[in-house]
C-alpha cells in the first residue's frame, strides 16, 4: 500500500517561520519534496517581492489542481505536480523501490512522452523510436545551468552538468553511453555533442560546424544495417571534446576500439556492408565517375550486392537516390573537416580497390605435381585492384595465389589452394579498410588538434558509445570481444556506483547497510586473468601452427573450471559464458584465424611499393605523431607493443592480473592482445574523468514507438543495475563534504557572520540540528549527507544572505 497522496492542507504544516516551513515541508512531505524546491526556486527565489503568501497560495493552488496538470509560472518555468501514485522524474526519490514499481514508472512516464528519467545521478533514456520535439533550440537554451529539478529530466542536463564540472571544478569528465543495440546510445551521444558545442561556443564557428560533422563522417565508415539496427555502430567510439578552463570548445579527438572488418567480406542474411560502400557506388555513379574508378555500372560489385528485399523495413533508406545523398553529405563533411581533394580521391580509389578484389575470384588447377595450386579467373578485376591501389598486377597475382617460406635460410615459393587465395584475399580488404577507417580517424584528429598551448591546460568531456552487449543465434569472436568490453564497462559502473560508495562509508566509518549486488568480477577473471584467461588461452593457442579451432575450445575446457563456462553437449565448437547480462552461447569456428589477423608479408612489401602515398602510408607509417597513440597504432599493424601509458590498477578496482604489461615479445600480436590493450586505454581515459552514465532502454524488439514491452524493459534494468542503483543512492548518502567546507558554507545557519566556529564534528552537527535536519550522518573527516540535505541547505543560506 502506498502513502496517501500528501497534501498541503495539514495545518500543522504551515508556520509563521518561513526556514521552519521548509523544513516540516521537507522532512514529513518526502513525495512532495521536489515540486516543493520547484516552487522555491520558481517563485522564491526568482522573484523575490511577497515570498511567503505566494508561495503560500500557490501551493494551495496547487494541491487543489488535477494531478498530472501544469500550471507555468509568469516567467514560462513548469510546475508539476506528483503524489505517491504519480510519477517521479528521479527515481532515487520514491519510497518504495521494486522491480515492478521502477517499470510502471519507465512505462508510465513514457506512455506521456517522458523518455528520460533520472535514477540519483544516472540518466535512463527509453528509446521512443519516432522523432521528439524536445531537442528544439528552445530546449537547448532551457537547460543552460539550470537546476536539475528545473526542468523535466533530459539528456540535455547530463551535456550541462558535464559541462559545469569542467569549468568550475576543472576536472576531466566522461559520460559512458550503456545499452544494447539499437536501444539509442549514438543518438543520445550526438545530443551530448550538440548540446556541449553550444555550452562551449567556439570562437570560431567552423570548429563547431567540424565536430558536429565529425559523428557522421566516422559513422558512414563505421556504421552498418543489421538485423536489429538500421544504423547500426560497428565499432566503439570514445569522442573527447576539448575545453579550455574558461570553458570555450578548441578541439575533438575520437578513439575508435574494434571495427568490425569482417563484416567487409561477409554480412550475415539480411544484413548490409558498412554503409559508405553503398553511398560511393551510388555516388560515383551518379557522378559518371564509375569507370574513373573502375566500377562496372552493369555488374554490381558482389560486396554491395545485396538484395534490395533483405533489407525490408526501411524501403527508404536503401535505395540509390538516398545513397547519392548520403554520398554528398560524406563529401560536404570530409571537405569542411579539412580533407584535401587529393586525399578524397585517394580514399574513394581505396574502396574502390576493396570492391574491386571481392569479385577476384580463383579455380583450382591441377597440375601434374600438384592439385591445389590455384588461378585467377577474372583477370580484369585483379587488373582493376592493382590499378587503383598503384601497384603492379603480375605482383599483385602472385602475392594472392602464392606465398613464401623460408626454410633452412632458404626462401621457397608455394603454390597457395583455393582456400588460402581467398583467405588472403579477405584478409588484404579487411585490412585495408580496417587501416582506412584508423587512418580518415587519425587525420580528423589531427585536423581538429587544438594548438598545443591550449592542449596543455586543456580539459576534457569524454562521451564512449561503445556497442551494447550481443547476443545473436551464431556469436562468433567479434561477439565475444563485444561482450568482454560491456562486461568491463559494467565492472566499472558497478565499482563506482557500489564500492567506491562503500569504501568511503568505511573509511569514514560511517555506518552503511552493506547492498548486495551482482558482482561480475569473476567473470573478468575469466576473460582477462593471465596466464589462465580465456584470452590469453586464446593468444596461446595461436602461437601453435597445429592448432585448430577444436583444440583451442578443448583448452578452454581444461583450463577454465568455473560456472560461468559451459560446453552444451554435441556441438562441436560451441561454448557458453554466463554473462552478467545472460547466458550466450559462442562458436569458435574461425577464432583462431580471427585472431592472428595476419597480412601476408607478401601482401604488406606490395602495398608498400605502391604510388599512392596513402596507400603506402596505410602499411607503413604510425599515422599521428603523438607517442601514445603510434604506439597504439603500431601494435595493430605491426606488432611493436610496448605500453608506457597505464594508471594504477588499483584507481580501476583492478587487481593485479589484468595489468596489461604484456609480456608480449610476440613476434605478431593478436587481435585479443590488441583488444586488451586498447579496453584498458579506454578503462584508465574513463578513470582519470568523472564519470556521469546514461543508460538507455529499448521498449522493445520491434523498433515501434509507443510500444512498452514490460518484460524486455524489466531485463535491462536488472542487468545494468538500475535497481541496485536507485537502492543505494536513496539509502546512501550522495554527499560527503569535509568539514572545514561544510562549515564554511553552512555556518551562517548556526552562527554570527563574525564568528568563527571551530572546525569539528560538533560544529557541523550543531549547524544539520539548528536547520532542523535528520538522517545524516557524521564520518571522520566529512559530513554525511542525503542530496535532499544538501539542497536545502543551499536555499537556507540563499535565504539568509
Ligand atoms: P544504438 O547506438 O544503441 O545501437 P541508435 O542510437 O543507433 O542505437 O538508435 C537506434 C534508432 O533508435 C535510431 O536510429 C533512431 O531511429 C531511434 N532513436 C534512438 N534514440 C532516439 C531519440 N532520442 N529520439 C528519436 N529516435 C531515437
Ligand atoms: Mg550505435
Amino acid at each position: 500500500p502506498r502513502n496517501p497522496p500528501p497534501t498541503l492542507h495539514q495545518p500543522e504544516l504551515w508556520s509563521h517561520d518561513f526556514n521552519d516551513f521548509i523544513s516540516r515541508c521537507l522532512i514529513k512531505d518526502f513525495e512532495l519534496r521536489p515540486n516543493v524546491l520547484d516552487l522555491l526556486q520558481h517563485v522564491f527565489i526568482k522573484q523575490t517581492v511577497g515570498r511567503e503568501k505566494i508561495l503560500q497560495k500557490q501551493l494551495i493552488e496547487l494541491t487543489d489542481l488535477n494531478q498530472h496538470e501544469r500550471i507555468h509560472t509568469k516567467k514560462g518555468g513548469h510546475l508539476k505536480m506528483q503524489s505517491a501514485a504519480d510519477e517521479v522524474e528521479d527515481l532515487a526519490t520514491l519510497e518504495a523501490l521494486d522491480e515492478n514499481i521502477v517499470t510502471e514508472q519507465l512505462q508510465s512516464r513514457y506512455s506521456r512522452d517522458q523518455i528520460y528519467t533520472y535514477v540519483g545521478d544516472i540518466l535512463i533514456a527509453v528509446n521512443p523510436f519516432r522523432k521528439m520535439e524536445i531537442y528544439t533550440p528552445q530546449h537547448t537554451k532551457m537547460y543552460i545551468g539550470a537546476k536539475r529539478t528545473a526542468n523535466p529530466p533530459h539528456i540535455f542536463a547530463v551535456a550541462d552538468i558535464a559541462y559545469q564540472s569542467v569549468v568550475s571544478y576543472n576536472t576531466d569528465q566522461c559520460v559512458v553511453i550503456s545499452g544494447e543495440s539499437g536501444a539509442g546510445k549514438t543518438e543520445s551521444a550526438h545530443l551530448l555533442v550538440q548540446q556541449l558545442t553550444v555550452l562551449g561556443k567556439a570562437n570560431n564557428r567552423t570548429l563547431q560546424e567540424k565536430i558536429l560533422l565529425v559523428n557522421s563522417l566516422v559513422e558512414a565508415f563505421g556504421n552498418a544495417c543489421t538485423a536489429i539496427n538500421d544504423n547500426s555502430s560497428r565499432f566503439g567510439k570514445y569522442l573527447e571534446m576539448k575545453f579550455t578552463c574558461g570553458g570555450t570548445v578548441v578541439g575533438a579527438k575520437i578513439c575508435e576500439y574494434l571495427l568490425e572488418k569482417s563484416r567487409v567480406i561477409h554480412q550475415a542474411v539480411g544484413e548490409r556492408n558498412f554503409h559508405i560502400f553503398y553511398y560511393v557506388y551510388a555516388g560515383l555513379a551518379d557522378r559518371k565517375k564509375l569507370a574513373h574508378y573502375k566500377l562496372s555500372d552493369s555488374k554490381t560489385p558482389k560486396y554491395v550486392d545485396r538484395l534490395e528485399s533483405l533489407c525490408r523495413r526501411r524501403p527508404d533508406i536503401v535505395s540509390n537516390a538516398f545513397y547519392k545523398e548520403q554520398f554528398d553529405a560524406v563529401e560536404q563533411c570530409f571537405k569542411v573537416i579539412g580533407f584535401t581533394l587529393e586525399e578524397l580521391g585517394s580514399v574513394y580509389s581505396t574502396l574502390a580497390a576493396i570492391l574491386n578484389s571481392g569479385d577476384i575470384e580463383f579455380s583450382a588447377v591441377a597440375s601434374e605435381h600438384q592439385t591445389d595450386k590455384s588461378n585467377i579467373t577474372n583477370m580484369s578485376a585483379l587488373e582493376n585492384v592493382a590499378s587503383l591501389l598503384r601497384i603492379r598486377s603480375d605482383e599483385l597475382q602472385e602475392a594472392l595465389t602464392s606465398h613464401c617460406v623460408v626454410a633452412r635460410g632458404e626462401t621457397i615459393v608455394r603454390p597457395n589452394t583455393v582456400e588460402k587465395a581467398v583467405e588472403v584475399r579477405d584478409a588484404m580488404g579487411k585490412a585495408l579498410y580496417g587501416r582506412l577507417f584508423s587512418w580518415i580517424v587519425n587525420r580528423i584528429n589531427v585536423l581538429l588538434r587544438p594548438d598545443s598551448q591550449e592542449a596543455e591546460k586543456g580539459l576534457n568531456i569524454g562521451i564512449l558509445d561503445i556497442f551494447g552487449f550481443e547476443n545473436f543465434k551464431k556469436n562468433s569472436f567479434e561477439q565475444l570481444c563485444i561482450n568482454i568490453a560491456n562486461e568491463q564497462i559494467q565492472f566499472y559502473f558497478n565499482q563506482h556506483i557500489f564500492a567506491w560508495e562503500q569504501d568511503e562509508y568505511l573509511n569514514e566509518e560511517v555506518d552503511a547497510r552493506m547492498i548486495e549486488y551482482e558482482d561480475n568480477r569473476p567473470l573478468l577473471d575469466l576473460f582477462l586473468q593471465k596466464p589462465m584467461g580465456m584470452l590469453s588461452l586464446l593468444d596461446e593457442e595461436s602461437r601453435f601452427p597445429q592448432a585448430t579451432d577444436q583444440t583451442l575450445v578443448e583448452k578452454f575446457e581444461d583450463n577454465l573450471k568455473t560456472k560461468s563456462f559451459w560446453r552444451p553437449k554435441r556441438v562441436d565448437l560451441g561454448f557458453g559464458i554466463h554473462h552478467y547480462a545472460g547466458k550466450v552461447i559462442y562458436n569458435a569456428a574461425g577464432f583462431l584465424s580471427k585472431n592472428r589477423e595476419t597480412l601476408p608479408a607478401d601482401i604488406i612489401l606490395l602495398l608498400r611499393s605502391s604510388e599512392n602515398e596513402l596507400i603506402r602510408k596505410l602499411v607503413t607509417h604510425p599515422l599521428t605523431k603523438t607517442g601514445k597513440e603510434a604506439t597504439l597504432l603500431l601494435s595493430g599493424f605491426c606488432g611493436v607493443f610496448s605500453p608506457d601509458v597505464w594508471c594504477q590498477p588499483s584507481a580501476l578496482g583492478l587487481n593485479a592480473p589484468y595489468h596489461p604489461r604484456e609480456t608480449t615479445n610476440m613476434k605478431t600480436q593478436t587481435v585479443a592482445s590488441y583488444f586488451r590493450y586498447s579496453l584498458m586505454d579506454l578503462l584508465s581515459k574513463m578513470v582519470a574523468g568523472q564519470p556521469h552514465f546514461v543508460r538507455c532502454i529499448k521498449p522493445n524488439n520491434d523498433r515501434q514507438a509507443n510500444k512498452f514491452d514490460r518484460e524486455k524493459v524489466l531485463v535491462q534494468l536488472r542487468y545494468t543495475g538500475v535497481l541496485e542503483t536507485a537502492k543505494i543512492r536513496r539509502q546512501g548518502y550522495s554527499h560527503r563534504i569535509l568539514f572545514a567546507n561544510f562549515i564554511k558554507r553552512y555556518y551562517l545557519l548556526a552562527f554570527n557572520a563574525h564568528e568563527e566556529p571551530p572546525v569539528t564534528p560538533e560544529t557541523c552537527a550543531a549547524i544539520m540540528e539548528k536547520a532542523r535536519l535528520e538522517n545524516w550522518a557524521m564520518g571522520k573527516t566529512k559530513v554525511f549527507l542525503k542530496y535532499y540535505h544538501v539542497e536545502h541547505l543551499n536555499l537556507m543560506v540563499q535565504l539568509t544572505t
